[in-house]
């Protein structure tokens, strides 16, 4: 990066720090103004977002409009509706030699935030923490993804027209000026992406001692028990995984089925593959080289449906019927229209086999024999679990989101968001009246009493 790009950034960084001091974004009302401007942002520019997506990620109208327009509105007017509670100090109790003292527990915004961001929802998982960060009280920079350039634009447009750059600045690049961003001590750091770039923030981040929250990737295995529904578990894993052609984080990388069911599942999954008009619904994938990569780990042997497009990039959706656990496709994070599908014989083996896995962001457990879904949830940890479906833990703003191990640390989303983009500060208040339990010498007197008392 250039030297003049460096001097931007420490500018941008400069004018957010010295806007966060002068208090502006402190007042509750000002905060929750700002949400409601960036709320009527987005409705006013629904349809430019539409086709910034449809632009990057070819993304079919109705996932678009669900996951990143629709979803975006109701978060923050979730965390609207909310903050003034989420943000009421708390009240504690005090030890009754500190008395007469009261004791709140009052949250702070980190400050300067630098909010990092990927490309497979551009919009939503930029514009997600960017909210949580404004409902906390902070000023914010933020990097979205330069693979997608058309909603890259749209935040820059969007965000200029509803903050000052000292508020809100978004940087565009690539991971030059990323690791440029890096070089500033920033108050909080929040990145969503890889699990490699994952751990080049964490050790920057380490460096100056700046909290932070990473939101990575991973595995997240789908099990489906003999026990389960298999036409209905068949309909919920391929719902999951083919939504943004499996570019999602959470989504059921690869389904390991019980012996005995694996055939059927396998039947049912090729039916609706073959039956449903895929083609026509199915966003493409990001670039050439996770095209390449994705056709290399799609094996022979796949069932499938369709033909792939390399000058579209439109991947026909396949299942890997008869994969096994050590091959190439089990071996690193999928995030494409790509499903093994494994088998196990019984719950000890299974969870050995998922135990040798980074821990996920994901689990799912599609069956009805509740110990086995005990035994699955206790001893495979990860970030989130559906039992019996697919991604719905991941889309409820009620839940926190977030990893476990390799999939990441921190939650996000609704008021995980906002408790991640503060600290709790601890504020104790004493009066002008005498100590009754001053602690000046001589203290023997005290001593004896308070040992009287604290046993
Ligand atoms: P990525 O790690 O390549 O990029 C994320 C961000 O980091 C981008 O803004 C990019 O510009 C920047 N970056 C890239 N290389 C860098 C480097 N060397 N130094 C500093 N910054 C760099 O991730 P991606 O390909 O955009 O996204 C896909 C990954 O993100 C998948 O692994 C997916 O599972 C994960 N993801 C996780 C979540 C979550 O919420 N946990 C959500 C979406 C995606």
């Amino acid at each position: 990066m250039s030297a003049t790009h460096k001097e931007t950034i420490s500018r941008v960084l400069e004018s957010q720090r010295s806007f966060f001091a002068s208090g502006e974004t402190r007042p509750l009302a000002g905060r929750t103004a700002g949400l409601r401007r960036l709320e009527e942002a987005l409705q006013d520019r629904r349809q430019d977002l539409l086709e910034a997506l449809a632009a990057d990620l070819g993304k079919p109208e109705v996932e678009a409009f669900l996951s990143e327009f629709h979803f975006l509105l109701e978060e923050i007017r979730l965390v609207r509706g909310s903050l003034g509670k989420w943000l009421k100090p708390r009240r504690v109790g005090n030890p009754f030699y500190f008395l007469p003292c009261r004791s709140r527990v009052v949250r702070e915004p980190h400050g300067t935030a630098l909010v990092m961001a990927p490309w497979n929802y551009p919009v939503q998982l930029s514009l997600s923490p960017v909210i949580s960060a404004l409902a906390a009280g902070n000023t914010v920079v933020l990097k979205p993804s330069e693979l997608a350039p058309a909603s890259g634009q749209f935040l820059v447009d969007l965000v200029n027209d509803c903050f000052p750059p000292g508020h809100v600045t978004v940087v565009t690049g690539g991971p030059d000026v990323s690791a440029d961003l890096l070089e500033q001590t920033f108050d909080f750091i929040f990145f969503t992406g890889s699990t490699k770039v994952g751990r080049i923030v964490a050790r920057k981040a380490a460096e100056r001692l700046t909290p932070c929250v990473l939101e990575l990737g991973g595995k997240c295995p789908c099990v489906v028990d003999r026990s389960a529904d298999i036409p209905i578990a068949a309909r919920r894993v391929l719902a999951g995984k083919l939504f943004n052609a499996g570019q999602t984080c959470f989504a059921p990388d690869f389904v390991a089925a019980h012996v005995d069911i694996r055939e059927a599942l396998v039947a049912e999954l090729s039916d609706l593959l073959d039956r449903l008009p895929w083609e026509a619904e199915m966003a493409k994938i990001i670039n050439e080289r996770h095209y390449q990569r994705l056709l290399a780990l799609a094996g022979d042997g796949a069932v499938k449906k369709g033909g792939d497009d390399p000058a579209t990039r439109h991947l026909a959706p396949r299942i890997l019927p008869e994969a096994n656990w050590d091959d190439p496709a089990m071996r690193e994070e999928l995030f494409g229209p790509i499903l093994p599908v494994v088998s196990f014989s019984d719950p000890e083996q299974l969870v050995t086999r998922l135990q040798a896995l980074p821990s996920p962001l994901a689990l799912y457990c599609f069956s009805r024999d509740e110990e086995f879904i005990r035994t699955v949830l206790e001893q495979v940890p990860s970030g989130s679990a559906c039992i019996n479906d697919t991604m719905k833990q991941g889309t409820n703003l009620a839940l926190p989101f977030g990893g476990v191990g390799g999939s990441g640390h921190g939650r996000s989303r609704g008021r995980a968001g906002v408790e991640a983009f503060s600290y709790e500060r601890a504020v104790a208040r004493r009066f002008f009246t005498r100590d009754p339990f001053e602690l000046l010498p001589p203290r023997a007197k005290r001593a004896e009493f308070l040992k009287r008392w604290l046993r």
